[in-house]
């Protein structure tokens, strides 16, 4: 995909959101960002390629397996943007505040090469994070063709926990420990 639908999207004389460049050297972070948008979503994103691969999960990630989470696929976005934590202004693309709820490295489980899993639509990887721990699947569900739609899974593992709703448990910043309204005031 690369940043080209990124960047089109945003005017980053607005916006104070990473233009970004797609890296030459590999790496494995990933991050979730808890945004509050018109929707309160998670934005899920795995280094891969050069760029965080993104997918928008509603309800955010669960360490229980039995909770499948909905995670859309979105534009891919620079790497810088695992450092984003702030408000994009109003009027702009994504308006509202971001905050970086979790980030670490991942290791990928099975295949070696994410970016062929992601086009056969399934991968798994295990979450170094603050929070998420442990193994975890995308895959895709082939709703009516399109190729959007993905769920997260929790394996089960030592890390698995049946009831959890760690978004609720643990609400605050990774990076900051500041709140959603605290990062949205000290703009
Ligand atoms: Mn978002």
């Amino acid at each position: 995909m690369g940043l080209e639908e990124y960047q089109k999207k945003r005017n980053f004389s607005k916006t104070p959101e990473p233009k970004g460049t797609e890296k030459l050297e590999p790496g494995n972070s990933f991050v979730v960002q808890k945004h509050k948008a018109k929707r309160l979503h998670y934005d899920f994103r795995l280094e891969i390629d050069g760029v965080l691969k993104s997918w928008a999960i509603p309800k955010g990630p669960s360490l229980d397996p039995a909770e499948r989470r909905l995670a859309v696929q979105v534009e891919d976005h620079p790497v810088e943007y695992k450092n984003f934590e702030g408000v994009i202004p109003p009027g702009e693309y994504g308006a509202g505040t971001v905050m970086i709820w979790d980030f670490g490295t991942y290791e990928p489980l099975g295949e070696k090469n994410l970016s062929d899993g992601l086009k056969k639509g399934e991968i798994r990887f295990w979450l170094n994070g603050k929070k998420l721990k442990g193994g975890f699947t995308l895959v895709l569900t082939r709703y009516r063709g399109n190729r959007k739609n993905w769920l997260l899974i929790k394996e089960k593992d030592e890390y698995a926990r049946k009831g959890s709703n760690i978004t609720e448990e643990q609400p605050n910043s990774a990076y900051s420990g500041k709140s959603i309204e605290e990062i949205a005031i000290l703009k």
